[in-house]
């Protein structure tokens, strides 16, 4: 099979994993090699699915020994095959990136003969990436489950970031699809890559992974519920210092088997669970407050509205005069309003209008805020007023996905959702 064949086969087959997104890692170009990283991330630029493209995106293969049902590479899978050599690979990257076409590499594999074979050929590539190619740009690079954790802690060493996808959330439900992964496969990897990235801290060296490690989960595919998802999610973050978790609504490929569900998951699910998502990294909230184990995040309004529904005695809150950590709760003011807001009013007391420009989205927040002492929030204070009154605007946005259950949530869509849209790549809540 020619090259072109085989790179539109990989590439497709890599297009499912959004496991990648910005860096994080600054490095200037150096005398003698190609190429450097941004710290304002590598994926600037978004595919009209919402898949960023400005990263050579790809697998080395998709020739697969294991039977993952939900994946398109699977071994059952009546798919065309292909695989690249480490040195093709090279020759792409340096290519594409001489041309200007990327700025840096996400290489993921499917598992051919074996995980540590497949591993050795990873490793092999970045390494002669490094230092045959002298390519110095952004590489993300997976780990894979059941390999060698001396091989991947080699490959660590030349890649910015390393993902190990979880995939599904509990140990039943990975016997039940991915017969071939277990829980430790998975998470040894991650701890290994935990512990390197801390002691390259700890040392104040950062050769290794600098921009740390992601993974993602797929959402719908098992019958999980989001709280038992956000709660892994939580112990990631706080055991293993991931960078990211991501999630990806389950989506039928290729020919799909009967342990799936016949249909696409609404992509609305997985806008939730990346909004309670930001909640957990940046506002300040555990999972404990956002829903139980079994439960489900609601479609009609969002995780921190929900919250704030359901907590009336702690509002509404002066803004004038409330503490940073109660701001962050106030649905409508976001982590960067939340602080213009604390830094803006040593100056004089705020009304309105300045809320207004320091873009907290008042429609929300004023049934949850005094101003000045003013209240224009609805008179109603009940749950059931305040949900009817928030769900209100988002009534439109949750029909519009539960028909296009496959399309992406756009950048600009209606006014209606244009914000929450929006808050998929902001994460201001
Ligand atoms: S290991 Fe599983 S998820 Fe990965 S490529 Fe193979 S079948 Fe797909």
């Amino acid at each position: 099979m020619d090259l072109q064949n085989r790179i539109s086969i990989l590439t497709r087959g890599a297009k499912y994993d959004v496991s990648c997104s910005s860096s994080g890692v600054e490095r200037k170009n150096v005398g003698g090699m190609i190429g450097n990283t941004k710290d304002c991330g590598i994926c600037h630029s978004f595919t009209a699915d919402g898949r960023c493209i400005s990263i050579f995106k790809m697998l080395m293969t998709n020739n697969c020994a294991f039977d993952c049902a939900y994946c398109a590479n699977r071994r059952s899978a009546d798919a065309p095959r292909a695989s690249l050599t480490p040195r093709e690979i090279c020759e792409l990257v340096v290519g594409f990136y001489r041309r200007n076409y990327i700025e840096g590499l996400f290489l993921s594999s499917a598992v051919e003969t074996s995980p540590d074979r497949t591993m050795e050929l990873l490793t092999e590539t970045v390494i002669m990436l490094r230092k045959l190619y002298g390519f110095n740009g952004y590489i993300h690079l997976k780990a894979i489950p059941h390999a060698d954790p001396a091989l991947i802690k080699r490959a660590a060493q030349y890649a910015d970031r390393m993902s190990v996808n979880i995939e599904l959330p509990s140990e039943r439900s990975l016997k039940l699809l991915a017969p071939q992964k277990t829980k430790e496969s998975i998470v040894r990897p991650m701890r290994l890559l935990a512990r390197s990235y801390l002691e390259e801290k700890e040392n104040k060296r950062f050769t290794m992974i600098p921009a740390g490690q992601t993974t993602q989960m797929i959402v719908g595919a098992s019958p999980d519920a989001d709280g038992a998802i956000l709660r892994l999610t939580q112990n990631l973050y706080r055991i293993y210092g991931l960078k990211r978790v991501y999630y990806s609504a389950f989506m039928p490929v290729g020919n799909p088997t009967s342990l799936l569900p016949a249909v696409p998951a609404i992509l609305l699910r997985e806008h939730r669970q990346d909004q309670a998502d930001w909640l957990l990294r940046f506002y300040g909230f555990d999972i404990e407050e956002l829903l139980p184990q079994g439960a489900n995040l609601a479609e009609d309004v969002d995780p921190k509205s929900a919250w704030a529904v359901r907590h009336p005695e702690q509002f509404p809150v002066e803004v004038n005069s409330a503490a940073h950590e109660q701001l962050m709760r106030v649905p409508g003011i976001g982590a960067t309003a939340a602080w213009r807001i604390v830094h803006a009013r040593r100056y004089g007391p705020l009304d309105f209008e300045d809320l207004k420009r320091m873009r907290v989205v008042l429609k929300r927040a004023v049934h949850f805020i005094t101003c000045r002492g003013k209240y224009t929030g609805i008179k109603a204070r009940e749950p059931e007023s305040l949900r009817a009154a928030l769900a209100g605007r988002n009534a439109q946005f949750t029909m519009h996905n539960a028909q296009l259950r496959t399309s992406q949530i756009g950048m600009f869509e209606t006014d209606s959702d244009a914000e929450t849209g929006l808050s998929v790549l902001t994460g201001q809540l």
